[in-house]
C-alpha cells in the first residue's frame, strides 16, 4: 500500500493552524491539516471575542474559528479529523502517525497544537466554565466591569491578570496557596500597589459557588483548615498552561515547561523543515491574533524551505 504524501502537514486547528493552512494553500502547498482533540482550539472555550481585528462588533470564539477554517477551505486546504500521536523526524520526508493508525509522509510539518490552560479539577469549576469561570482575563475580563472577581495563582500570569482585572473591576481577590508569590518582583510590586487587589494568602479553592445565572462566589479553605466564602461574579484561573508538545519532544527542542523553541525571528525549530506556531511555542503573548500571525509566518517559512530544499 502506498503511503500518502504531502508537501505540508499542519497539526492543530487554532488560529495558528488555520492561518497556516490559508497561507500554505494559497502558496500551492496543498496542506493537510489535522484538527486534534479540540477543533478550533482554545478560543472555542471562550464566549465573546472582542479584540480580534476585523470584528468591530465582536464575535463568538466558535464563529471566529469557523470563519478562519472556512477561509482555509476556500483555498483548498484538506482539513481532517484526527490527532497526531507519533512522529519520526529523523529523515525527510517526515513520517507522522495519526490516531495511532494511519501514517502520512510530509516534506514539512507545522506544529500548531496550542496549549491547554490548567484547571483545578473541581466539578463545580467545570459546571460554570463560560458562565463566570474563565482561564483568560484578557478575553473575558471586560464582561466583569465594576464587579468583584477572583484570580487563582501566584505566578506572573496570575499577577498580570489580577492587575488587568483591577483596572476594570471593583475588587479583585488573588487566591494564593502559599505565603509567597512565585511572580517576578516587578509583577509583585505592581499587584501590591493596586488598592483594589486583596491577596488571600495560604488558601485553596474548595468549591466554585453559583446558580442558574452563573458564578456567585467561592468557598475557600485556609492552610489551617478554616473555611471562608467570598462573593464574586467571575472566577479566573491562572495556574499555568500546558503546551501540547508531547508527541514531538523526541525530536524537537522545548524549554523546561515544554514550549517548543523557535529560532530568531522565525518559526524554525531545531529540526530543518519542522516549524512551530501559536501557543505551543509562545508562553508570553498567547493571543488569538499573535497566534494567527505566527501561523502565517510558519507557512511562509515552510514554503521557502521547500523551494530551497527539494526532495529528489
Ligand atoms: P507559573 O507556573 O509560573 O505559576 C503558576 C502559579 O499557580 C504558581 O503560583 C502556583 O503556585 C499556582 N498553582 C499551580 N497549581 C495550583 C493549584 N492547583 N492551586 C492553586 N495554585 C496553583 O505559571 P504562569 O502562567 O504564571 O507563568 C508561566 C511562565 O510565563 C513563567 O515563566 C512566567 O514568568 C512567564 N510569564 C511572564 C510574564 C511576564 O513577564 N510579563 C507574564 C506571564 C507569564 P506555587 O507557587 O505554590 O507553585
Amino acid at each position: 500500500m502506498n503511503t500518502e504524501t504531502t508537501k505540508c502537514l499542519i497539526a492543530g486547528s487554532g488560529p495558528a493552524g488555520y492561518t497556516a493552512a490559508i497561507y500554505a494553500s494559497r502558496a500551492g502547498l496543498k496542506p493537510i491539516l489535522y484538527e486534534g482533540i479540540l477543533p478550533g482550539g482554545q478560543l472555542t472555550t471562550t464566549t465573546e471575542v472582542e479584540n480580534f481585528p476585523g470584528y468591530p462588533n465582536g464575535v463568538t470564539g466558535t464563529e471566529l474559528m469557523e470563519d478562519i477554517r472556512n477561509q482555509a477551505l476556500r483555498f483548498g486546504a484538506d482539513i481532517r479529523v484526527g490527532t497526531i500521536t507519533e512522529v519520526d523526524f529523523s529523515n525527510r520526508p517526515f513520517r507522522i502517525t495519526i490516531d495511532d493508525e494511519n501514517t502520512i509522509e510530509a516534506e514539512t510539518v507545522i506544529i500548531a497544537t496550542g496549549a491547554s490552560a490548567k484547571y483545578l479539577g473541581l466539578p463545580s469549576e467545570d459546571k460554570f466554565k463560560g458562565q463566570g469561570v474563565s482561564a483568560c482575563a484578557t478575553c473575558d475580563g471586560f464582561f466583569y466591569r465594576g464587579k468583584d472577581v477572583a484570580v487563582v495563582g501566584g505566578g506572573d500570569t496570575a499577577c498580570e491578570e489580577a492587575s488587568y482585572l483591577a483596572g476594570l473591576c471593583n475588587k479583585v481577590y488573588l487566591i494564593v496557596r502559599r505565603d509567597v508569590l512565585r511572580a517576578s518582583k516587578a509583577m509583585q510590586n505592581r499587584v501590591q500597589r493596586m488598592a483594589n487587589i486583596e491577596i488571600i494568602w495560604k488558601h485553596q479553592t474548595k468549591e466554585v459557588l453559583g446558580d442558574e445565572n452563573g458564578v456567585t462566589g467561592a468557598l475557600l479553605v485556609g492552610k489551617d483548615g478554616v473555611e471562608k466564602t467570598i462573593t464574586i461574579d467571575g472566577f479566573f484561573l491562572a495556574i499555568g498552561h500546558q503546551p501540547n508538545s508531547d508527541p514531538f519532544k523526541k525530536y524537537v527542542e522545548t524549554d523546561e515547561a515544554g514550549y517548543i523553541i523557535t529560532h530568531g525571528k522565525s518559526t524554525r525549530t531545531n529540526v530543518p523543515g519542522v516549524f512551530a506556531a501559536g501557543d505551543v511555542q509562545d508562553s508570553h503573548y498567547r493571543q488569538g491574533i499573535t497566534s494567527a500571525a505566527t501561523g502565517c509566518m510558519a507557512a511562509l517559512d515552510a514554503e521557502s524551505f521547500i523551494v530551497d530544499n527539494p526532495i529528489q
